[in-house]
């Protein structure tokens, strides 16, 4: 068990950036280009300073304070009643355990700094792939080069591995995206999908890419199986975004690199 301090620490740094995934989720895809700008508005990722997205009143610094601004405001605009998205402060609490997981795992290490932001910047990619069913090239390849940055250390994997693993896991989705379109003339696997499995691949070393994909595979079926439950219909022929089930896949099998022998 780790110092009570430095827990306290991981959670705050953890919220901090889960806050920051918010703005990046809300004003990436417009600033990258891939959706309408009128959905994210103008300036960049620090200016202007967060507002309601309904009023455009900006936010009083006390309510930007994570988790316990919602809490405050009873998930509402002060200014103008409108509901603030759920989302909010559950990626800032994901963010939160997030980096405590990764303090438990690696310790007060390098490792844990870099493992901290392998999981920030997939609940980014998840969440904006749900709500876009874009994955940003911005952040799957920002990604794979801090991954392989990681790597040059042998951090979680040999750097051979993590090489070999970037190219093997981008090329094989490419190649079944690249084969399903002609059997069967639908987009099954976009691009973004190769890119992010090519990003673990950098993380983990080849070797992690089959478990990955099993486990990603199962994350998006289950996650199928549960929108059909609430009624959603859903076609063999719909684009099912793959990119959340994919990071969770992903995630759940780098939390295991610490019980490896
Ligand atoms: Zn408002």
């Amino acid at each position: 068990m780790y110092d009570i301090g430095l827990s306290i620490l991981a959670l705050g740094a953890g919220a901090l950036a889960g806050s920051f995934l918010n703005v990046l989720i809300h004003r990436g895809p417009a600033l990258w280009g891939l959706v309408d700008a009128a959905e994210g508005g103008n300036g960049d990722f620090f200016r202007p300073r967060s507002y309601c997205p309904e009023c455009r009143a900006p936010i009083p610094y006390l309510f930007l304070i994570p988790v316990v601004g919602y809490v405050v405001l009873r998930g509402r605009c002060a200014n103008c009643d409108a509901k603030i998205p759920i989302r909010y402060p559950l990626v800032e609490i994901a963010a939160a355990l997030h980096t405590l997981a990764a303090l438990a795992l690696f310790g007060p290490t390098p490792a844990a700094v870099f493992a901290a932001f392998f999981g920030w910047t997939l609940l980014a990619l998840a969440v904006i792939d749900w709500e876009t069913g874009y994955l940003p090239d911005w952040l799957t390849g920002t990604l794979a080069l801090i991954g392989l940055a990681a790597n040059a250390f042998s951090i979680f994997a040999p750097p051979v591995d993590a090489i070999i693993g970037a190219a093997a896991g981008a090329v094989s989705f490419w190649a079944i995206g690249a084969l399903w379109r002609r059997w069967r003339g639908v987009e099954a696997l976009g691009l973004g999908d190769a890119k992010l499995l090519g990003a673990l691949g950098a993380w983990m070393g080849w070797e992690a890419l089959p478990i990955i994909v099993l486990v990603g595979s199962l994350a998006s079926l289950a996650g199928v199986a549960l929108s059909s439950l609430r009624g959603a219909k859903i076609s063999t022929r719909d684009a099912v975004p793959f990119g959340p089930g994919l990071a969770l896949g992903g995630y759940l099998v780098f939390l295991t690199i610490p019980l490896a022998p």
